[in-house]
C-alpha cells in the first residue's frame, strides 16, 4: 500500500515546503510543526484541513505553525500518519475501522497506534454518470468508462468493496481509470470517462463542476447487494444525497455512505492534540461557517460516534472538560 501513500505532486511540494520550513536551523525553539492530510482540492476534506489550521494557527499563547497539503486521500492520510510524514488527517470512518482492526486493505497489518480525534461530516457514495452514458443504475456500469479512484483514496477503498459484492473486477468495466479526485470532474466533462465515484461531504465543488459542466445524473446505490453491505458492515449506512444542490439533480439519490473523521497516532504529543481539539471547538461556529457540510454538526457526537479507534488523550482531555465524555 505504501508506494501509494503520495499520489499528488501538491502534496510532495508542500512536504517539502514544510520540511524545509521546520528545519532545526530556522525554526524558533518552541515552535512545532504538524501537518494534516486532506484530499483532493475540490473535495471537503481540504476544506476541514485548512479550517482547522486556520483556527490552529490563530490561537493565541501556542506556537504550532499548522499546514494541510492536498493529499491522495483516506489511505493515504492514514500512511502519511503512519511513516511519520503526516501528523493528523481526515479519513473516512470505514478506513478508520479497517486500519485500525487490520481488515480490508490493511488486513494482517493492525495499526494500533492509530487514534481518533473527532468525527466530522456524513459522506454518501456518490456515483455520477453522464446523462448520454445510458447509466441509470449501479449495475449499468458493466462494459463502461468507470473512474475507480486513484489507489490512496476513500473512494478507491469503498468501491472495491462495492466491487467485491458484485463479483466485478477491474475487467468488468471497459476502462477503470485511477484519476485522482480533482482530477474527475475534467474527465466526466470531456467525455474521458462515463461514471465517475466519489466518497464525500454535500455539496462539494467536484460534483459541481461536473454537473455545471456536462449534463450528468447522480446514481441511486439501494439496490441488494448494496443492502447486504450495508448489513455486514457496522460502519457502513444507508444514506440519501438531497436533491436541489447540483444542476440537473433535483430529487433525492438513496446511496449508503460513511463519515468523515479526523485521525492522529498514539505518539502525537498530547499538549499539540489537546491545542487543536480547543482551536476547533472553542471555536465552533466559526468553524461550521467554513463549510455547508459542517452545518449540522453537534459537538457531543462528533466526539461519540463514527470513532473505532481510542480517543487520543489530548483530545479525550478536552472532551472530559467539556462534560462531553466520562
Ligand atoms: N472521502 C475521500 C477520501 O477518503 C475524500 C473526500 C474529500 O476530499 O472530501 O479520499
Amino acid at each position: 500500500m505504501k508506494r501509494h501513500v503520495f499520489s499528488t505532486t501538491a502534496f510532495s511540494g508542500a512536504l517539502l515546503a514544510a520540511a524545509a520550513f521546520a528545519s532545526p536551523a530556522m525554526a524558533q525553539d518552541d515552535e512545532q510543526f504538524i501537518t494534516i492530510g486532506t484530499g483532493g482540492q475540490t473535495g471537503v476534506y481540504y476544506v476541514v484541513g485548512q479550517s482547522i489550521c486556520r483556527l490552529v494557527n490563530r490561537l493565541e499563547d501556542s506556537d504550532i505553525k499548522c499546514n494541510a497539503p492536498s493529499t491522495g486521500g483516506s489511505v493515504a492520510n492514514i500512511n502519511g500518519i503512519k511513516s511519520g510524514e503526516l501528523d493528523m488527517g481526515v479519513a473516512q470512518s470505514d478506513v478508520q475501522y479497517q486500519a485500525y482492526n487490520g481488515t480490508g486493505n490493511f488486513e494482517g497489518e493492525p495499526y494500533e497506534e492509530l487514534r481518533a480525534v473527532f468525527r466530522v461530516h456524513g459522506e454518501p457514495l456518490t456515483l455520477l454518470a453522464r446523462a448520454d452514458s445510458g447509466i441509470e443504475t449501479l449495475d449499468d456500469l458493466e462494459g463502461k468508462r468507470v473512474n475507480i479512484g486513484n489507489p490512496g483514496s476513500g473512494q478507491r477503498n469503498t468501491m472495491e468493496v462495492v466491487m467485491d459484492a458484485k463479483g466485478w473486477t477491474e475487467d468488468t468495466f471497459s476502462l477503470a481509470s485511477q484519476l485522482d479526485a480533482a482530477e474527475q470532474a475534467a474527465a466526466l466533462a470531456d467525455n474521458n470517462v462515463d461514471a465517475m465515484v466519489y466518497v464525500v461531504g454535500h455539496p462539494n465543488g467536484s460534483i459541481q463542476e461536473a454537473t455545471t459542466t456536462v449534463d450528468a445524473r447522480l446514481i441511486p446505490l439501494n439496490d441488494e447487494d448494496i443492502q447486504g453491505i450495508v448489513d455486514e458492515y457496522p460502519y457502513y449506512s444507508a444514506s440519501v444525497i438531497p436533491g436541489g444542490l447540483y444542476r440537473g439533480n433535483d430529487e433525492d439519490v438513496e446511496t449508503f455512505g460513511v463519515a468523515a473523521t479526523f485521525v492522529t497516532t498514539a505518539e502525537a504529543d498530547e499538549e499539540v492534540i489537546y491545542q487543536t481539539v480547543k482551536a476547533v471547538f472553542d471555536n465552533f461556529d466559526r468553524f461550521k461557517r467554513l463549510h455547508p457540510a459542517f452545518e449540522n454538526l453537534v459537538p457531543e457526537e462528533m466526539v461519540t460516534q463514527g470513532l473505532s479507534a481510542p480517543l487520543h488523550d489530548g483530545a479525550a482531555r478536552y472532551y472530559r472538560e467539556q462534560g462531553w465524555i466520562e
